[in-house]
């Protein structure tokens, strides 16, 4: 401020253009001093990062809608998938974190508009559908693949553009979670097609379903 009031106070028409021009050569000084990388400091690379708090705050997302999806599950086994991929989630938060490291950036989160909308899909599914139904399973079946797929589309993205860039070693920490993410995907196509999907086709609809006394003075009656 001080140094803008001596400024002007001396110039008078051109005042304002030489603090333009006196910063814009102190950032191109900067630049040149660093070592020339690949794509340093690039639009591409700024969206790259982006893109990755992006995913960080998707998978920190999960972390807590796992849970709920895992606690609301009727069968064992898919509250064992749930529960299984919330450790492997864990672990590719730590792998994210390890990769802002090695861009020498903070490890930070950007609202993902997109998983949000996926985690609100889960949460009305477990309040649009029964306790204990094989129904609400193979409902949260789909709501969790619809998770993976735009994981797999997320990292996948992201491992291309790490090889574009010349990242390489970026790119094998994030293709680590790229198939992890694909085993979650069939896992899930497996844990449905063994016996949720049919149980859940031979579920009746209890809309009008009577209850228990109900059917009992209907039987002896
Ligand atoms: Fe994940
Ligand atoms: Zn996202
Ligand atoms: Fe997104
Ligand atoms: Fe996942």
């Amino acid at each position: 401020m001080a140094t803008k009031a001596k400024r002007t106070s001396g110039m008078k028409k051109t005042a304002s253009r030489p603090a333009a021009k006196r910063s814009n050569s102190k950032t191109a000084k900067k630049t040149a001093n660093k070592p020339a990388k690949d794509l340093n400091g690039s639009m591409l690379e700024d969206f790259f990062i982006d893109a990755l708090k992006d995913i960080y705050w998707a998978e920190k997302a999960l972390t807590k809608a796992l849970p709920k999806m895992s606690k609301s599950a009727t069968s064992s086994e898919l509250k064992k998938t749930f529960n299984e991929h919330l450790e492997v989630t864990k672990k590719q938060i730590v792998r994210l974190e390890e990769v802002f490291k090695q861009l020498g950036k903070k490890a930070q989160g950007k609202k993902c508009d997109a998983m949000q909308g996926l985690v609100e899909e889960s949460e009305s599914i477990i309040s649009e559908t029964k306790d204990d139904t094989f129904t609400r399973d193979a409902a949260l079946i789909i709501a969790a693949q619809k998770v993976e797929h735009y994981e797999i589309a997320s990292y996948g993205g992201l491992v291309q553009l790490a090889r574009t860039m010349k990242k390489n070693d970026i790119a094998k920490t994030l293709e680590v979670t790229l198939n992890e993410e694909k085993k979650a995907d069939e896992l899930l196509t497996q844990v449905a097609e063994k016996s949720i999907n049919v149980e859940a086709a031979g579920e009746e609809n209890d809309k009008e379903k009577p209850t228990l006394k109900e059917s009992l003075i209907s039987i002896f009656s």
